[in-house]
């Protein structure tokens, strides 16, 4: 098997991974880099440029996985793009969505080359969708040679998979993004078992152990002891949230809070590509039962369309729960918008629940969290900080310690790590290679051909 990493800058980047097994090229996920602009954005195509992808794997539906899909389509309009079935609701409004902030980007920063595809580009990659059910294998032929595709669950967010490859007698893996603890929304990860030959291993949390933190429940019982100490000072809360799975969580959660009389009923402030998605995630409760998502519950919840008029530093107008993306706090979102307005008011809260990326504004204010003042550069606003700010560990991905175990029973001959910054691959390296001193462990180079 050879295998190359087309995510150009490494982290958790524009994911997507080129394999050669046998006969056949497969392309697992092809996203776009979430802070890198225009063409930098890209996975670097250069290796599979002049030549045919047999099989297409698509494994959810976030844009460091999607994002660059249609180009790819464009160039392979004959592949299968297989992929579970919530994602032939989910993807084509992702790139959508994608297309007109490409189009914005491009008036506000200049930047030429966006936006990087277009809509007929995401109509002929969604005529690629191939949807194959979870646990149930496909058999692929090339030639003499042939190639069996098994999906498995995966968690982390409405339609994620796991990718099995089975070629021969070798059993390939490629985790995806995964969370094996259940969500509000979804159920938690079921993988393949060992023994497998190579394990591509995600790493997002490598960095982060949770041995001595609190369980995934707790740290929701936790949010919604303080987003009531919020409303009932009189405050308003903002949650910043991905609109694309934590959104409808968090709708569940508070939902549920309010159903057992822990949250005081209070306007809920909501729009944009999120609000599209509650739907979609209702039509796949309907259509497959994979999420857990009714779009009846909205109606009791007086959700309201947020007005986005507001001014930095005044407070906002309207009290209540604003539950606004995008999960980091990026410059010109809701999200970044709604804090300027929140900040500077003491009866006000900040309720981070995923990861920020130290970079991002969200990972900022993190950290400036205990100074006086914090500057919100987009808007040339300097805020006082005096609303309260707290992070809660809602995350989408596994702890390092059940990917370890994960892996320490895969036997793999080969690990290679994926989807994860230096240090969090380092985490890994170390660990697997202690535990596991008869595999191999590989953080690949981009661009370099592994041969496995
Ligand atoms: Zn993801
Ligand atoms: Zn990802």
């Amino acid at each position: 098997m050879k295998l190359t990493d087309l995510n150009r800058h490494g982290e958790i980047g524009a994911n997507s991974m080129f394999v050669q097994l046998g006969d056949f090229n497969i392309l697992i996920d092809s996203g776009l880099h979430p802070k890198k602009l225009g063409y930098d954005a890209l996975p670097d195509f250069e290796p599979i440029e002049n030549l045919h992808l047999d099989l297409i794997v698509l494994t959810h539906c976030h844009l460091d996985h999607l994002g660059s899909m249609p180009i790819v389509t464009a160039h392979n309009p004959k592949t299968p793009v297989i992929t579970a079935a919530p994602n032939v609701t989910l993807a084509p409004r992702m790139l959508r969505n994608s297309i007109n902030v490409m189009k914005r980007q491009r008036e506000e920063h200049g930047i030429a080359e966006y936006p990087l595809f277009l809509h007929r580009d995401v109509a002929q990659f969604t005529k690629q969708l191939t949807i194959q059910r979870y646990g149930r294998g496909e058999i692929y032929t090339k030639g003499k040679d042939k190639v069996e595709v098994v999906l498995h669950c995966s968690g982390h967010v409405a339609g994620a998979a796991a990718v099995e490859l089975i070629h021969q007698d070798r059993r390939v893996v490629f985790s995806g993004d995964v969370l094996f603890d259940a969500q509000r929304t979804l159920p938690g990860a079921e993988l393949p078992t060992g023994p497998v030959d190579t394990l591509v291993l995600e790493t997002t949390r490598g960095a982060q152990g949770r041995e001595l933190k609190n369980s995934r429940n707790e740290e929701i019982e936790r949010l919604i002891d303080q987003i009531a100490a919020i409303l009932e000072r009189g405050g308003s809360c903002l949650i910043p949230v991905f609109a694309l799975g934590r959104m409808q969580e968090l709708f569940r959660i508070i939902y549920e809070a309010r159903q057992s009389g822990r949250l005081p009923q209070s306007p809920i402030h909501a729009a944009g590509l999120g609000m599209a998605i509650c739907e979609y995630f209702d039509k796949i409760r309907k259509q497959t039962q994979l999420v857990d998502f009714d779009i009846k519950m909205l109606e009791t919840m007086d959700v309201r369309n947020i007005d986005l008029n507001m001014r930095p530093g005044r407070d906002l107008p309207r009290k209540g729960i604003y539950l606004v993306s995008s999960g980091m706090m990026v410059e010109h979102t809701p999200s970044y918008k709604v804090a300027a307005s929140l900040l500077p008011h003491p009866n006000n809260g900040l309720c981070f629940v995923g990861y920020c990326d130290p970079d991002s504004p969200g990972g900022q204010l993190l950290a400036a969290r205990d100074e006086a003042t914090f500057f919100f550069d987009a808007l040339d606003y300097n805020a006082p900080i005096r609303a309260s700010i707290d992070q809660f560990d809602l995350s989408g991905h596994a702890d390092r310690s059940e990917l370890l175990a994960y892996a320490e029973q895969s036997v793999a001959r080969a690990i290679v790590l994926t989807h994860g910054d230096q240090n969090a691959r380092d985490w890994f390296s170390q660990e697997l290679t202690a535990r596991m001193p008869e595999s191999t462990i590989v953080d690949p180079e981009p661009l370099t051909e592994y041969h496995i």
